[in-house]
């Protein structure tokens, strides 16, 4: 298979025909080989216009709902990001082949340590931070970021995860059961301002997000 060829129908017939816009999101997805990033059996689906499983109730998004997060996270090159669900890497090495600096927290060790390898044998490492553990939390030491992106779904937002925002940032998240409200939370000092994108479908969040009041 021509991988080089499919992502370039990837970016023109899933991502500019439906608004993609941000050249940085454009050439990143045109750039990194999301056949990398997926379990051996299923590169040769790699660039199709859905999700895929790269493990139990685990999957790498679409590409078109990879590119409205990114862009609508507004990264410049040189900003920081945090990403919650570190998963495949893929999401990570978009944002790292836009110049951006990741933190990137997964709560499975396993998929971590095949991201970590996803994204070396990518060419994708460069920039990009891995960590085990409840993104619920965020990654305190490395704030504040220019923009979040959560790709679990929590019942709402984690408190931690906007207080990490820098003045000026964007979390984008999907919000809620089953179907989830992706959430984009713009951060002006301390006033947060919310809008709602459109439907998606994430896996839920675990750890602290799952129990009835997670602030305890
Ligand atoms: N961004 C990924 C896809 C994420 S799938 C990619 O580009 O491939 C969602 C991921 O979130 C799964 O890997 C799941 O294990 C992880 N996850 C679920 N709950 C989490 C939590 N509380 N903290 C960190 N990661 C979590």
């Amino acid at each position: 298979m021509d991988f080089a060829k499919e992502r370039e129908r990837m970016v023109q017939r899933q991502l500019v025909p439906r608004g993609i816009r941000d050249e940085r999101v454009l050439a990143a997805m045109g750039a990194v080989p999301r056949h990398r990033f997926v379990p051996a059996g299923q590169q040769r689906f790699a660039y199709d216009d859905c999700p895929l499983p790269i493990g139990p109730e685990q999957t790498i998004s679409q590409p078109y709902i990879v590119a409205l997060m990114s862009e609508c996270a507004r990264l410049d090159s040189g900003d920081r990001a945090l990403e919650i669900g570190t998963g495949s890497g893929y999401q990570a090495a978009v944002l790292a082949a836009m110049g951006v600096e990741v933190w990137s927290v997964e709560i499975a060790a396993e998929l971590s340590r095949q991201a970590a390898a996803n994204l070396r044998e990518a060419g994708c490492a460069g920039g990009v931070h891995l960590r085990v553990g409840d993104g619920w939390t965020g990654w305190p030491e490395a704030a504040p970021f220019q923009a979040v992106l959560v790709t679990a779904a929590p019942l709402d937002v984690p408190h931690p995860l906007l207080e990490q925002l820098a003045d000026g940032g964007r979390l984008v998240a999907p919000v809620g059961l089953s179907v989830q409200d992706l959430v984009l939370v713009r951060r002006e000092g301390d006033d947060y301002h919310r809008e709602s994108l459109i439907p998606v479908r994430f896996v839920p969040m675990r750890g602290r997000a799952e129990s009835p009041s997670p602030d305890d």
